[in-house]
């Protein structure tokens, strides 16, 4: 059985190489690790690897997670991030937001409305992605390409969200090829309402090397590092 060590620089080696053939950077790809399901021990054994995003998709979950990893890391001056990568209640909002700093699901207009009036006395913005629907049915949630525009809009028009990109989860619908393509020629589309926002965050396990060649930015890599869930 491999360590942990082992697959994470496996990965890391095949990030490198999909960069390199799609004549990208490493560095402008952020590794996130997604922790979910896995004890905190495990990002104190990513954080001596040197891993500094983790990816987490449900706040019953992450919140006391990441309060331990605090208490367990006072002194150290580690500077690592959260981001909250799954569907979020619009009621959750407040509490993830004391722990994460990216919200990669943003993905209707209920729980914007939550993000505005949970960020309004903050002095610094909440990074956000706006999360794409790239399935044929509504109710999984998520804005439909159609009408990112006009959600976006909605989105800038708040002072205290920094809009960073899309994101996207590749469906069963299609191949990963054409789900890419669609988040990449939204992502085209959001950069002619706001050039700033260009980041991608797409690409999983089992997909990232092709998500890469569609100008992924933000990889949401789990299972491959981690191993099988412990809890
Ligand atoms: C679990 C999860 C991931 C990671 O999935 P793996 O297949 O384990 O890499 C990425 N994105 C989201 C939204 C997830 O829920």
């Amino acid at each position: 059985m491999s360590t942990l060590a082992e697959r994470l620089s496996e990965i890391e080696a095949r990030i490198s190489s999909a960069a390199k053939s799609a004549n990208r950077t490493r560095q402008e790809i952020e590794l996130i690790v997604v922790t979910k399901k896995h004890p905190v021990a495990l990002n104190l054994d990513l954080l001596d690897l040197g891993v500094r995003n983790f990816g987490e998709n449900r706040d019953q979950d992450a919140k006391p997670k990441a309060l331990e990893l605090e208490q367990l890391c006072i002194g150290k001056n580690l500077d690592y991030k959260w981001h909250f990568i799954g569907q979020l209640q619009s009621n959750k909002f407040r509490s993830a937001l004391g722990y994460a700093s990216v919200f990669h699901s943003l993905d209707r207009q209920s729980l914007l409305d939550s993000m505005i009036s949970a960020t309004s006395d903050r002095e610094e913005p909440v990074d956000v992605f706006i999360q794409l629907n790239l399935t044929e049915d509504p109710a999984r949630g998520g804005i439909e390409p159609v009408n990112l525009l006009k959600f976006a809009e909605a989105v800038l028009a708040c002072s205290k969200l920094n809009l960073l990109g899309v994101m996207g989860v590749a469906s069963l619908d299609r191949t990963p090829e054409e789900d890419f393509e669609t988040i990449r020629h939204a992502s085209e589309t959001l950069c002619s309402l706001d050039p700033k926002a260009s980041f991608i965050s797409a690409g999983m396990s089992e997909d990232f090397e092709t998500a890469i060649a569609y100008g992924a930015t933000h990889l949401r890599i789990g299972g491959a590092i981690t191993g099988k869930p412990m809890i």
